[in-house]
């Protein structure tokens, strides 16, 4: 060792925090930051890589400049002096080596502790790779390796145990397509379309994601999963998607399909204003136009029953009744709307009691036999039919109250991510991206830092 020559200053090696290694001196290097003179302060650097054996003949001494953290705000460039040793060891193939401490394994041009930070940059701190290269002076490819290495060591290698995921689709840049050389076909490489499984309510983020938007992904990536975690799964939150339905039958055969109410509200309000628009034409020949009866009216029918008050209420009905037969017919759509909206308002998260079967299956009926009087509307019996579809969903939404907000929560934070990276260009760069940005909360309160 050469720490016999040189005194080392206890207070710097401290600051510097850099374990393995002891400070001689540090010098202003004239554009702001420090030059740190360093030597190895571990005894373990002296055994040979190949043997272990401790090396007593000293070659000759080298000095490398591995990077390093920043120091209260000042740039540090280190200047390690290490000791290249012979191995004297007869069995042992090695000659020569030269000291190695964990901070800084051998070849390695940047310590543990800049890598570290670089990868928790982009995992944890929401950090693009860009960004987290610019602030630590680190380059691209540095920067996503350091980000792929905390990523495989934070992120959970099984998804946590869970009552209910949620599972749906979203379209992520454009769709890859590539010519087959061979067939000259036109074959489809990355798929725009991926699925994502949430913790519906943990609030664990994202499981994983898969490229497609089929039966078969939904179940493939379900059929991957360790037997318990799919198992401990009684429920799977989807939108209206019968494709969804049929791989959670497949994968999870114990589990329930719940419903998301919002879509089912949505629906009712997409088919209320198809049948606004019908009549409209058939009652004027052409769109609603300013002193039509149906245009005073149509921003109120958007709106719900509780949000409108007498007045509105009392203009809904006489501008209605007004317009004669049509008028009637669309007031009957606008209260199936609102009959089913009472119905989904028994779910236990918004009265915090458990509707009973009674409650329910009255409700259900109230708005099953309005529809069965209006029966000549098209509009209404497609919805009646779809809530007859997906009636095991909707009943077990109300009985449980799991929704897919999750699912959309996570899409927002990954489409940030996405517009924080300019676009991702490599799909598996992006899912991996998006599982750490979902997480990173969870993660957070796991292991507090
Ligand atoms: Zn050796």
């Amino acid at each position: 060792m050469s720490t016999h020559d040189t005194e080392i200053n206890r207070d710097a090696t401290r600051l510097l925090g850099l374990e393995g290694v002891s400070v001689t001196k540090v010098k202003d290097d004239g554009a702001g930051g420090s030059t740190v003179y360093v030597v190895t302060g571990e005894d373990s650097a002296r055994a040979c890589p190949s043997c272990g054996v401790f090396a007593t003949r000293l070659k000759d001494y080298r000095t490398t400049a591995p990077r390093h953290l920043a120091c209260g705000g000042r740039q540090v460039s280190i200047r390690w002096r290490k000791a290249r040793w012979h191995c004297t060891e007869a069995a042992c193939a090695r000659r020569t080596f030269t000291e190695a401490i964990p901070q800084v394994p051998a070849r390695m041009r940047t310590t543990a502790a800049l890598r570290e930070a670089a990868g928790a940059a982009v995992a944890d701190g929401g950090r693009t790779v860009v960004q987290a290269g610019r602030d630590l002076g680190l380059s691209w490819p540095i920067v996503q390796h350091c980000f792929e290495v905390h990523a495989a060591r934070s992120l959970p290698a099984e998804p946590a145990e869970t009552e209910a995921i949620g599972i749906d689709e979203t379209r992520r840049g454009k769709p890859v397509w590539k010519q087959n050389p061979d067939t000259d076909k036109w074959e489809l490489v990355a798929d725009a379309w991926h699925i994502g499984f949430v913790d519906a309510i943990g609030g664990r983020g994202l499981f994983g994601q898969v490229e497609g938007r089929n039966a078969a992904s939904v179940a493939e990536w379900l059929a991957l999963q360790p037997a318990t975690w799919r198992e401990a799964v009684r429920y799977v939150a989807i939108d209206l998607c019968a494709t969804f339905r049929a791989a959670i039958h497949r994968a999870l055969p114990h589990a329930k399909v719940v419903v998301d109410c919002f879509h089912i509200v949505q629906l009712a309000q997409r088919h209320l204003a198809d049948l606004r628009r019908r009549l409209t034409w058939k009652q004027h020949g052409r769109r609603a136009r300013k002193g039509d009866s149906i245009y005073t009216v149509r921003k109120i029918l958007r709106r719900n029953k509780e949000d409108l008050n007498h007045e509105q209420r009392q203009l809904l009905k006489t501008e209605l009744e007004h317009m004669g037969t049509y008028g009637k017919q669309i007031y009957a759509a606008w209260q199936s709307k609102e009959l089913l909206r009472d119905l989904l308002h028994l779910a236990v998260t918004r009265r915090h009691v458990t509707p009973d079967h009674s409650t329910i299956s009255a409700a259900r009926h109230r708005f099953f036999s309005h529809v069965a009087d209006h029966a000549h509307l098209p509009e209404l019996v497609t919805l009646a039919e779809t809530v007859e579809q997906w009636w095991d969903g909707i009943e077990t939404y109300l009985t449980t109250g799991i929704t897919n907000a999750a699912s959309e929560g996570n899409n927002r934070l990954i489409k940030l991510e996405a517009r924080n990276a300019f676009g991702f260009s490599n799909r598996t760069n992006q899912r991996l991206r998006s599982r750490c940005a979902t997480t990173r909360r969870s993660r957070r309160e796991t292991h507090p830092h």
